[in-house]
């Protein structure tokens, strides 16, 4: 019998907050590209996806998961997947790294972008 000390928790509760997304009823078609697709249409598809994002009560969380997983594809927490790699291109170079604007939400996290002076 495995030692129940040793076991990891439930992780349930890590991901609850999924179930509060304003995109759970949109269409992933919204935050994920078709193959092949750029330039203008998959800018105003991404637009499209983070204004959903604007609304979503659990953003911070969103952006903090898809950031830490390096999560490769698709729009998270108002951020498209460029946004997210210039985020890592400049974390892994040791810049400063620039974040989306959060509008939703109060700032609550180091990832939130400080207040526009
Ligand atoms: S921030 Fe955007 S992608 Fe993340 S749960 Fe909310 S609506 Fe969905």
């Amino acid at each position: 019998m495995a030692d129940a000390v040793n076991q990891p928790g439930p992780v349930a509760e890590l991901w609850e907050w999924q179930y509060q997304g304003a995109c759970r009823t949109a269409s992933p078609e919204v935050f994920f590209h078709p193959e092949g697709e750029r330039g203008p249409a998959r800018r105003r598809r991404d637009e499209r996806a983070k204004q959903v994002c604007a609304t979503c009560p659990v953003l911070l969380e969103c952006r903090t998961q898809a950031l830490e997983a390096r999560e490769p594809y698709g729009v998270w927490g108002g951020m498209t997947e460029d946004e997210r790699q210039a985020y890592h291109d400049a974390v892994d170079a040791g810049e400063t790294p620039v974040l989306p604007e959060i509008t939703a939400r109060p700032a609550t996290s180091p990832l939130t972008t400080p207040e526009a002076s």
